[in-house]
């Protein structure tokens, strides 16, 4: 019996996205949601009692580096990444192979695993299903995922084909592997690339397999937007719909909402996290780069229509300084704001659903933001 259930609430009648809630072992959250990249056992600049304050209810960490440093064995002894880092909430980790296939220039695939160099000093390594599903039970996150191979966008038909075999046997050792299937689920991950039939062939392998959660893989890695919105309109309903769906890598506002529409339930992304150490900031009107020099005697929130503590509180002018002096509080109050916009945002994606209008919430959204004005800057 698998730890990770999914109940689907309704659908909404203008775009068929789904409302829905996914239980696990640490609590229950609302979907569609957006999950904050808590890479090193920390959403960076961010405490565990903040990501609570800001409602979320889920985090994702990274594999590949809790793997480098402190090490699998210290967490595990620790009691599992939730309480080595006081998440009370639930986590979902990834497999370590995006890290594998993106960080490293040195690695050679094997039908056994990746051999690959270490980012940090150059050590060689390898990486396969087994060793992957050993590191994420000794971590003992709630979701766990399959190691995968993530091919480059573009890959050329042949190249996917064979991805997408190995990525299917793959997922066969990682089920096999799961040391902990009581306490911890194992999602599946569906490539393909922009092939209909490739992600035909890799969602019925998978499906058979019969995972508790499906991810659709092998997006946002530079494609256009459309390839991705086209992708996920005929993947996501080759997957059973009494699972969740997870879009992995992806957290701009347009492409959470238009994931929605296409079936999806869950997302996460280092974007909103990424941006705000850079000074940028997603408001209700678009994207506000507070650094820049017209905010220097700006005494306004970050986000007029935003009551987050940080809009109650602080002014864009102060933060504009903090971030020009390198100062780490500006980069906690970017970050609190930027994640508590998503989060708040999946909400209002939820409220619409349930109210059967997300169509038009998307339009007025759309609107607002400018995304849809010519050479709208995306993120
Ligand atoms: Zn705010």
């Amino acid at each position: 019996m698998t730890p990770i259930t999914y109940e689907l609430i309704k659908t909404d009648k203008q775009t068929g996205a789904r409302l829905g809630r996914v239980h696990t072992p640490h609590g229950s959250f609302d979907t569609p949601t957006f999950m904050p990249v808590g890479t090193l056992a920390t959403v960076k600049t961010m405490s565990p009692e903040e990501l609570e304050q800001i409602d979320a209810k889920i985090i994702l960490s990274n594999t590949y580096h809790l793997w480098l440093r402190p090490g699998e064995e210290i967490i595990r002894e620790a009691g599992g990444l939730h309480s080595f880092m006081n998440w009370k909430g639930a986590i979902l980790t990834d497999s370590g192979g995006f890290q594998v296939f993106s960080l490293s220039d040195m690695r050679e695939i094997t039908e056994e695993g990746v051999y690959f160099r270490n980012h940090l000093n150059g050590d060689k390594l390898f990486l396969s299903p087994e060793k992957a599903m050993q590191i994420q039970n000794a971590l003992g996150s709630d979701i766990m995922m399959a190691f995968d191979e993530c091919p480059p966008y573009p890959a050329t038909y042949e190249y996917m084909k064979q991805s997408v075999e190995r990525t299917s046997r793959w997922a066969e050792r990682c089920l096999k592997a799961h040391e902990r299937p009581e306490e911890q689920g194992l999602f599946g991950i569906v490539q393909g690339g922009e092939f209909e039939d490739l992600r035909k062939m890799s969602a019925q392998d998978l499906v058979s397999l019969d995972f508790p959660g499906y991810a659709v893989g092998g997006l946002s890695v530079g494609e256009p937007k459309e390839v991705m919105n086209r992708v996920l309109e005929f993947t996501t309903p080759l997957l059973p719909a009494d699972k969740p769906r997870y879009l992995m890598g992806v957290g701009s506002p347009d492409s959470l909402i238009d994931g929605a529409i296409r079936g999806i339930d869950m997302f996460d992304c280092v974007l909103p996290t990424r941006i705000a150490r850079n000074g940028t900031c997603m408001t209700s009107t678009g994207r506000l780069v507070v650094r820049n020099a017209k905010y220097a005697k700006d005494f306004r929130p970050i986000d007029e229509h935003c009551d987050c503590h940080v809009c109650k509180n602080y002014t864009r002018a102060y933060i504009r300084h903090l971030i020009k002096c390198n100062e780490t509080f500006g980069f906690r109050l970017t970050t609190y704001h930027n994640l508590y916009f998503l989060v708040k945002l999946m909400k209002q994606v939820r409220a619409a659903i349930s109210e059967d209008r997300l169509g038009d919430f998307r339009e007025e959204f759309f609107e607002r933001y400018g995304f849809n004005k010519p050479n709208a800057k995306n993120f």
